[in-house]
């Protein structure tokens, strides 16, 4: 743990939900908290559809009063059309009835999340880029920005899939799967097929997502093994309708970091590891990590841990939890008969 004076305890590199995540954990726990986000203002981005498992987690952070305002639909369930007729999986039930997943519209809900971390404290800079790192026998020294220079006792990479940290501090991350690149889009106009749950079908060359984000906005994610999809592709049940921006790529080649902690840094969410979008897991994920990090380091800070222990603590629980995920990836690929991935 970086000993001395700092700008901060916390310096939290990207304002995602899993920046955030952390963020809140942190100043509730009465630490420092510095959040620099490269976006002013934070436009579409994918990863709109949320397990149920999200909302106990947002309602621990403070969201819970918001999150009905911001859900654009909910759903008991997902179609799946994979190795076998179309089924409906739902997400389970209890007392209080059927679990619902829901969609947020991401720079609303981002949005939301990192305006919770100002009420609660924390210093959000918005616009503000981290350019580099400098540092020494693993252990981060300052953090350079176009605004000049920061140092904290803790650094927690919530980049997402720029990796800022493992970029600069060399480390490589540990592919689990072929290279799965996925195409995606938005379309405008009206799907009713579409309008109760999204829906996943599988067939010999990949998958296909499609959900309906609002009234009237469609999304759909497209990864094909041999990354054959042309740039205008759409799906079959959204044919005709009006795609509201181009069409792009993300590589979601399942993958960890070496190294997810070191003597004086965490990472967090997808800058720490990524599976594909069927694992419907992302921002779970790292909100989870998110949080996760944000005890550890408060531990590390407070003494209860050596940063030795919070980082190895934290490395094997990420492992543990992505090696599982893996696993059961690629059962559910095995159905598809896809012998690389299964
Ligand atoms: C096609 C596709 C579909 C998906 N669908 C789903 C889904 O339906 N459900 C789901 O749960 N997940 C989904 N995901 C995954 C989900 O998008 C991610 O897991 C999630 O957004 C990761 O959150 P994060 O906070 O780690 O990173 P991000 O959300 O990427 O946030 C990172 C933040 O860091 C900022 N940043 C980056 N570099 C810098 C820098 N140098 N300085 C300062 N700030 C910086 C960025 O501006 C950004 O705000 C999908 C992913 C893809 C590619």
């Amino acid at each position: 743990m970086a000993a001395g004076r700092h700008d901060a305890d916390i310096v939290i590199i990207g304002g995602g939900p899993a920046g955030s995540a952390a963020a809140i954990t942190c100043a509730k726990r009465g630490l420092s908290v510095v959040v620099l986000e490269r976006d002013q203002v934070f436009g579409e981005r994918p990863g709109e559809t949320m397990h149920p498992g999200v909302r106990p987690i947002l309602e621990q952070l403070g969201l819970g009063n918001r999150i009905d305002a911001l859900a654009t639909g909910f759903h008991a369930g997902i179609w799946i059309e994979w190795g076998g007729p179309p089924r409906f999986q739902t997400f389970g039930s209890d007392a209080d009835g059927p679990w619902q997943g829901f969609h947020l519209w991401r720079p609303d809900f981002d949005g939301a999340l990192l305006s919770l971390a100002g009420d609660f404290g924390v210093d959000v800079r918005r616009g503000v880029s981290v350019l580099g790192i400098a540092g020494e026998h693993g252990a981060i020294r300052e953090i350079e920005t176009e605004y000049g220079t920061m140092t904290a006792r803790v650094v927690i990479d919530a980049t997402g899939r720029v990796r800022h940290l493992a970029r600069q501090l060399d480390i490589s991350y540990q592919p689990r799967s072929p290279r799965l690149i996925a195409r995606y889009g938005y379309v405008t106009g009206s799907c009713p097929v579409r309008d109760d749950a999204p829906k996943i079908s599988g067939d010999m060359s990949g998958w296909t997502w499609t959900a309906r984000i609002r009234d009237g906005l469609y999304q759909w994610t497209r990864v094909d093994f041999n990354d054959v999809a042309k740039d205008d592709w759409l799906p079959e049940e959204f044919q005709g309708m009006a795609p509201l921006s181009r069409t792009r790529g993300a590589d979601v080649t399942w993958r960890i970091a070496e190294r997810l902690a070191g003597p004086n840094w965490f990472m967090a969410g997808d800058a720490a590891a990524t599976l594909d979008p069927t694992s419907s897991r992302g921002v779970l994920k790292s909100i989870l990590t998110g949080v996760m990090s944000g005890h550890l380091a408060d531990a590390a800070i407070g003494g209860k841990l050596t940063p030795q222990q919070a980082a190895s603590y934290y490395h094997q629980w990420l492992l543990e939890w992505f090696d599982k995920d893996v696993t059961h990836m690629k059962q559910f690929y095995r159905l598809l008969g896809h012998s690389e991935l299964g």
